[in-house]
């Protein structure tokens, strides 16, 4: 099958022609075409979901994992990690057993633990009666309970950092966030092999003059990817500008999505917490920011008006997240690759999404 496009993003760059599909996987790319128009994209991966669609993961059964999924699809995302918040550990058991583990459209890249091994310092919305130091017993029983892939923790926790050794002994990615961390105790956990930070700037010690903290020292480390949330809301114009100018080829966009996102304003809650949505912006009784409603491919637009080019753009919500999930296979269009694909017109409005060569959009 040939998809009619007039380029396809292929490790970061924008290949001219078109793209065959045969079996599932990307067969050829650059071939000529007369009249190919738009772009293909690898689908885009999103490291960090609370819920989607009306749905918190929370709770979900088959029937709501496939309500968010058919919206994440019509945002582009093919591929995700249902992201559970710090929660008493029955629930998280409970949330875990639901995970979705095979053949579903968009893919579960397994879940994502934000919590509870994070600093009381910077809990966001998390409620701190969940949150634990580190215990090394609690994180094999949720280890235990599901397909867990990916655990946000603060590294300058007692016994982080050896929860971080059993996490990637596991294959579990693992990210710093929700810290208070030093400059100083968050290098020594990317020398431990972190590799990746969680909505920088957001729920971390402030940069300041002497004390960089977590968010500076993965600024300036160049094997860090910082996960961005990208919505016009948790970020100021100019901290974004400079994320993407100190990091830009090294930013994964996360929506950090809630029940609300593709919905609309209105009454929530993200594991039994309630928050208010006004003007797509949701916030707790304290107006603290409770994750975003934006859609994957707004992001995608938010960082092209930032002054990021088309391509780099599109590999911040594909290669970039593919990599920090163990998946790199997941976010490029090189031939050989699965055929998990975000066509887009030139005004980057989604036209077709395929997963494993199959039209996912009816
Ligand atoms: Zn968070």
């Amino acid at each position: 099958m040939r998809l009619g496009v007039g380029a396809a993003l292929v490790d970061g760059t924008l290949v001219p022609g078109d793209v065959e599909v045969a079996d599932g996987k990307i067969a050829a790319v650059g071939l000529e075409s007369a009249n190919g128009a738009g772009i293909a994209s690898p689908g885009f991966v999103d490291l960090q979901v609370n819920g989607f669609a009306g749905v918190d993961f929370f709770g979900a059964d088959t029937d709501g994992y496939g309500r968010a999924g058919k919206g994440l699809l019509e945002c582009g995302v093919t591929s995700y990690q249902p992201t559970f918040i710090t929660s008493p550990e029955e629930q998280l058991v409970a949330a875990l057993a639901e995970v979705p583990v095979n053949g579903a459209a968009p893919r579960v890249l397994g879940a994502h633990l934000e919590g509870p091994f994070i600093s009381p310092e910077r809990l966001g919305t998390h409620p701190a009666d969940a949150r634990r130091d580190p215990d090394r017993a609690l994180l094999e029983r949720l280890l235990a309970a599901g397909p867990v892939s990916h655990v946000t923790l603060a590294p300058e926790l007692p016994g982080a950092l050896e929860l971080v050794e059993l996490l990637r002994e596991r294959g579990v990615t693992v990210s710093c966030g929700h810290s208070d961390a030093t400059a100083a105790e968050a290098r020594e956990a990317f020398a431990r092999g972190v590799k990746t930070v969680t909505h920088i700037f957001n729920a971390m010690r402030p940069f300041a003059a002497r004390e960089p903290g977590l968010a500076g020292a993965a600024l300036v480390t160049s094997d860090v990817v910082v996960q961005l949330i990208l919505d016009g809301v948790h970020l100021a114009e100019d901290t974004a500008r400079l994320v993407w100018q100190v990091a830009g080829g090294r930013v994964a966009l996360v929506t950090d999505a809630i029940a609300a996102a593709h919905v609309g304003d209105g009454a929530y809650t993200i594991a039994g917490v309630e928050f208010e949505v006004e003007d797509g912006v949701a916030r707790n009784a304290d107006r603290v920011l409770a994750g975003s409603t934006v859609c994957m491919i707004d992001a995608v637009r938010n960082l092209v008006a930032l002054g990021a080019s088309v391509e780099a753009a599109l590999s911040a919500a594909s290669a970039l997240p593919a990599q920090i999930a163990g998946r790199p296979d997941l976010g490029t269009l090189a031939p050989g690759s699965v055929a998990d694909v975000v066509m887009l017109d030139d005004s980057l409005e989604i036209r077709r999404v395929l997963v494993r060569g199959e039209d996912a959009l009816d």
